[in-house]
């Protein structure tokens, strides 16, 4: 079995990535139902995060600072904000959030633009 860290580290890992690439995805101009999906979505993913300690640590992070969901650009940095927000306190490197978008690509561009058709 690996070591307890690597495990934590690879759900981290894991999560991550799904939540920035969920942010990267969220629309460019959400409607009202759209913003309170993602709200319940980043709510809840603090709720059952199954580390406990970082869940409670993620739940006093949200409260100072609120998910900023007015558009996908502002969606997309506030998480990467709040990302490196833990970054700095386990003591990582602070990320470069400019190319935040670009970084999530997730190859799904052409769903979206199916939907505008
Ligand atoms: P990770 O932080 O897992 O990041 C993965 C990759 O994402 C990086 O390699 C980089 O390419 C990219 N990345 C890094 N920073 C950003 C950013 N700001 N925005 C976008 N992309 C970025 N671990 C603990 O030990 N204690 C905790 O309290 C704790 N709390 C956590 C809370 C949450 C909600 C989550 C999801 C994870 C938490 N973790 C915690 C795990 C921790 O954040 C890391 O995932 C883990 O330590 C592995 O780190 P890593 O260096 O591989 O990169």
């Amino acid at each position: 079995k690996m070591a307890n860290e690597t495990l934590k580290a690879e759900l981290g890992n894991a999560s991550w990535k799904l939540f920035h690439t969920i942010l990267a995805r969220y629309p460019e101009t959400p409607t009202p139902e759209q913003k309170q999906h993602l709200a319940d979505y980043i709510r809840s993913f603090a709720l059952v995060y199954p580390c406990g300690d970082c869940a409670r640590h993620f739940a006093v992070l949200l409260e100072k600072y609120p998910p900023q969901l007015s558009s996908r650009k502002t969606a997309a940095l506030w998480g990467c904000h709040i990302h490196n927000q833990v970054n700095l306190r386990l003591h990582k490197q602070e990320y470069d959030c400019s190319t935040i978008l670009e970084d999530y690509d997730c190859g799904c561009g052409q769903d979206e633009a199916e939907e505008l058709q």
